[in-house]
């Protein structure tokens, strides 16, 4: 399953004897974050970047969807309609 998202995603997979590895591109600095799996739409993030995550979602400059989030957009758009 999560072979085929990744490709469609444009992750770079390296097959390791059974065993696939993902990098998935860290949400804020872009940096490959190596993964077991790859879940589309999660938010990878690299182990400088979650030293770090706190102060970099102070600056607003990046947004972490949440669920809580989404279920706003889905009252928005409710509601507009
Ligand atoms: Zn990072």
């Amino acid at each position: 399953m999560s072979y085929k998202e990744a490709l469609l995603d444009g992750i770079r997979i390296e097959q390791k004897g059974k065993q696939a590895r993902y990098y998935p591109r860290c949400i804020f600095c872009g940096t490959e974050v190596m993964s077991c799996n790859y879940v589309p739409n999660y938010n990878y993030i690299c182990s400088d970047c979650k030293k770090i995550k706190k102060t970099i979602l102070k600056t607003e400059i990046f947004r972490i969807k949440t669920k809580d989030e989404s279920k706003c957009d889905r009252k928005r758009v409710l509601k507009s309609d």
